[in-house]
């Protein structure tokens, strides 16, 4: 084989080499299988092609392993699948394919082996590795996709013009690709993205979104982001970032780019976490900004509250972009209002109530918070970095200490609401909640001790405000 298979699955092809063979049909391994192969990338998944009909040749496929396993039927694609003990295999009949303007779904036809790489995406997914006798394990590669594998291109087999107006997602997969993989998009491959943009508009959001998704998993999401900036996607499909971009002055004093400064957010912050909610949180951070923006005379540029008109803004963008309106949305919300929080604290003389406020309010979510803290530190001074990253770890420390000893982090008041309707005959309401919060300020500021009976004595010493009493 020209591309190195663990052992079970050169066992899984051999079997569909004997089933084709019987059944007479030319068969390939395709695409992002052998791409990922010859990179030396992980593979989870393989798709089979095979000159005739699919579905036909994954059930004779499935009846050689016993127990068989259950083929799962896409009739309306003509794709049928089969799990082998986690190795997932999925088998199609090769096709043409021809577009009309309005929609990315092609007309299909049966077709050739050649047709059917001819109306793959980009070169490096266009490779085919032979599962016939006469040339088994051999590699077809007619668009020297192999070639653009080591030279780290990403390149359309036919006219880019004509790939991407076609099915315009092949835009967002092309950049997406460069961004996973480190590669260049090839130049008349870009020019073709560049004039092709508006056509995205013809793409389903959750399409979208799972590119953007893809791009913000991958080791660099800055690689991708930009490409989108530069070839004008984003404009369309997410403004709010683009208008983080760019500089003004006025007086001769600017303020940094708020875009770029983004893109090295979540760059910084993609070395530590692969979760894709705190790297959603390092995109927006900063996304409150432009309808923050103030020049304050003899001060300079300001963007007081940002944080919380930031935190607004991400339902309305997860709703948009059809992301999840759960607690992931709420996470994310979560840090993007308390980003400054650590970094105001080591401005100050930082004091244990502050920093307990700061467990209280971001309850398990701290860490995440302090990673993305940290990730937002990228002056170009080296000196400021250094204070910054001096009085962090220094905040760090605190929070530490502070956390064993009070234990503030999901921490509930000792006295609830319940007890407090319970002790005054109260409905719900107003009054509760006042001597509620009464009590949780009061610990949180360290003026009582966080105890039952400290927070009893303050509780009806509130309570008499109102002319409340214990009942008996
Ligand atoms: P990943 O699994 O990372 O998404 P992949 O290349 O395996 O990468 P799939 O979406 O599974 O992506 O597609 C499998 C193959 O089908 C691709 O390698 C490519 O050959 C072809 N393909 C997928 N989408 C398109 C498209 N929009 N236009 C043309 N060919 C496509």
């Amino acid at each position: 084989m020209e591309i190195t298979c663990s052992a079970k699955e050169l066992f899984v092809f051999k079997k569909i080499a004997h089933a084709a063979a019987d059944l007479g049909l030319e068969t390939y391994v395709v695409g992002g299988f052998v791409r990922d192969k010859l990179l030396g990338r992980l593979t989870k998944d393989a798709d089979i092609v095979c000159v005739g009909d699919g579905i036909a040749l994954a059930n004779a496929v499935a009846q050689r392993f016993s127990p068989a396993p259950s083929v799962a039927f896409y009739k309306n694609f003509g794709t049928a699948a089969l799990k082998i003990e986690e190795f997932d295999v999925e088998f199609v009949g090769a096709r043409k394919e021809s577009y009309r303007y309005h929609s990315r779904n092609p007309e299909v036809e049966p077709g050739t082996l050649e047709e059917d790489q001819l109306r793959r995406d980009f070169t490096i997914n266009a490779m085919a590795v032979s599962l016939n006798e006469q040339n088994y394990g051999v590699l077809i590669d007619p668009f020297e996709g192999r070639k653009d594998l080591e030279n780290k291109i990403i390149r359309t087999p036919l006219e880019p013009g004509q790939t991407f107006s076609d099915d315009p997602l092949r835009m967002l997969r092309a950049i997406r690709f460069a961004s996973q993989l480190g590669f260049s998009i090839e130049e008349t491959t870009w020019k073709g993205i560049c004039m092709h943009v508006e056509r995205i508009r013809i793409i389903s959001q959750e399409r979208i979104t799972e590119e953007l998704n893809k791009i913000l998993q991958s080791t660099q999401p800055s690689i991708g982001l930009d490409l989108l900036y530069k070839s004008g996607l984003l404009h369309i499909i997410f403004p709010q970032l683009v208008d983080l971009a760019g500089a003004e002055y006025i007086d001769g004093k600017g303020h940094k780019d708020n875009f770029y400064h983004t893109l090295q957010v979540v760059d910084n912050i993609a070395v530590h976490t692969n979760d894709l909610w705190l790297r959603w949180a390092a995109l927006l951070h900063d996304i409150g900004k432009p309808a923050t923006k103030k020049f304050e005379p003899g001060h300079g540029w300001t963007f007081h509250g940002h944080e919380v008109v930031g935190g607004r803004m991400v339902p309305r963008i997860f709703a948009k972009l059809k992301l999840p309106q759960n607690e992931k949305m709420r996470y994310v919300r979560k840090l993007v209002e308390l980003h400054l929080r650590p970094i105001s604290l080591t401005k100050e003389n930082i004091t244990d109530s502050a920093i307990r406020r700061l467990l209280f309010d971001a309850g398990d979510e701290i860490e995440d918070l302090m990673l993305l803290c940290s990730a937002d530190i990228t002056s170009k001074n080296k000196f400021k970095v250094k204070k910054y990253l001096t009085n962090f770890a220094l905040v760090k420390q605190r929070l530490q200490e502070v956390e064993e000893n009070d234990r503030i982090r999901n921490w509930q008041p000792p006295i609830s609401g319940e007890l407090i309707m319970e002790i005054f005959g109260l409905a719900p309401g107003r009054i509760v909640g006042d001597i509620k919060n009464a009590i949780r300020e009061a610990i949180l500021d360290g003026e009582i001790p966080n105890s039952y009976e400290a927070a009893y004595t303050l509780m009806v010493e509130k309570a008499r405000e109102y002319n409340l009493q214990p009942k008996q």
